[in-house]
């Protein structure tokens, strides 16, 4: 199995992230919004909201990775520092955290949203 170069493969989502946030800021910046019309646009920007939050969240992953890709720490889980599962960093590239401590985390963040 070949591993693509963890480097390009990270720089290329950083620049597809790019581009979505940028295709994605014009919606938001309306500069006034008519009140009839907001109620029924509120909704419209809680989906934008979210999809901005997660956008950026996922920019941040993919900025940390490639800060640990420079550090030579890449690949190296950021909570037990073990090794990430080369499969698991192939299928995303910029993972933090090794798998045991990658569910814990959605699990304890599924209860913070809860
Ligand atoms: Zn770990």
């Amino acid at each position: 199995m070949i591993i693509p170069d963890p480097q390009i493969t990270l720089e290329q989502q950083r620049a597809e992230l790019c581009l979505e946030l940028l295709n994605l800021e014009p919606l938001y910046v309306e500069p006034e919004i008519d009140p009839v019309d907001a109620a029924r646009d509120s909704l419209h920007r809680e989906g934008y909201a979210a999809k901005l939050r997660q956008l950026r969240r996922r920019l941040d992953e993919v900025d940390e990775a490639l800060l640990r890709l420079a550090r030579g720490e890449y690949g190296q889980c950021a909570w037990c520092g073990g090794g990430i599962d080369a499969a698991r960093l192939e299928a995303y590239p910029a993972a933090a955290l090794c798998i045991g401590y990658a569910t814990r985390a959605e699990m304890e963040a599924e209860q913070d949203a809860a």
